[in-house]
């Protein structure tokens, strides 16, 4: 079975293997999943809302003030976090206030909860928009997806709204520093790690150069039937060699039995 939307703006904490206890903020609605991706892999499984432009949905978002004041009364609280996490039901950055609702969130955080780290998960299209990408630097914890070294793959697996490219994607990336990298590695059709593909997926490492990448495969229903897991072993071995070739800090995330 897909996981089931988040229904609120808030939810959590839930035990993150990377974060610790994350407090999710979802700013995309409650009812579907709106993306400017269309992952093969995503837990949410498919949607119809796929889309660079958030406006058209801009009805079903939820306002910034109400976002504003619920992540104040959960910072006020006793709840016990140490993330807040802008994450949920698509991409956070498609949200027209961004930007604004960043500026927002560190000052609730600095006045009520100093030691809490802010983190955002992100699939990396939002750094098309100018006021986005300013608002990166503020955040603890930037997360970027990269899931592909080439053009053919990325739209294989991430099948992008119309208007964006790898190549524009990987320019935005290089562009900024202190970020991190995660990649969703898988095997079956379509896959990431064949040879020539993980080659291209490195020198584009090599050319971000980010603090760290976080590696991972499937571990929970996908709604593409032909994705097949790469194991742990072969997680390490990928993470071991883009280290060798890249010169980047490169981790290997799975389920330990
Ligand atoms: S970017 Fe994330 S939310 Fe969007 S389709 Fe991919 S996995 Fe799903």
């Amino acid at each position: 079975m897909l996981l089931p939307l988040q229904v609120d703006i808030l939810y959590g904490p839930v035990n993150s293997r990377r974060l610790g206890k994350s407090l999710g903020i979802n700013l995309m609605p409650g009812a579907y999943k709106l993306c400017s991706f269309n992952c093969v892999y995503c837990h949410y499984g498919w949607t119809k809302r796929h889309t660079f432009d958030a406006s058209p949905f801009a009805e079903d978002l939820p306002p910034l003030q109400q976002v504003v004041k619920r992540i104040e009364i959960a910072a006020r609280s006793a709840l016990d976090f140490h993330y807040l996490t802008f994450s949920g039901n698509g991409e956070p950055t498609l949200y027209p206030q961004f930007a604004e609702l960043v500026d927002e969130v560190v000052r609730i955080r600095n006045t009520y909860r100093p030691e809490v780290k802010i983190a955002l998960l992100s699939n990396s299209t939002g750094l098309m928009r100018a006021e986005v990408r300013e608002s990166i630097s503020k955040i603890d914890f930037p997360l970027f997806k990269l899931d592909a070294g080439t053009e053919e793959t990325f739209r294989a697996i991430n099948r992008p709204a119309k208007g964006v490219s790898l190549a524009e994607v990987v320019a935005q990336l290089s562009s900024l520093r202190d970020i991190n990298i995660q990649t969703m590695l898988v095997d079956g059709s379509p896959s990431n790690i064949k040879e020539g593909e993980l080659e291209a997926y490195f020198q584009l490492l090599a050319r971000i150069q980010p603090k760290e990448v976080h590696i991972y495969s499937i571990d929970r229903p996908v709604p593409h039937a032909q994705l097949l897991l790469v194991p742990p072993q072969k997680l390490e071995d990928i993470a071991q060699r883009g280290e060798k070739e890249t010169g980047v800090r490169i981790k290997a995330f799975y389920a330990r039995r």
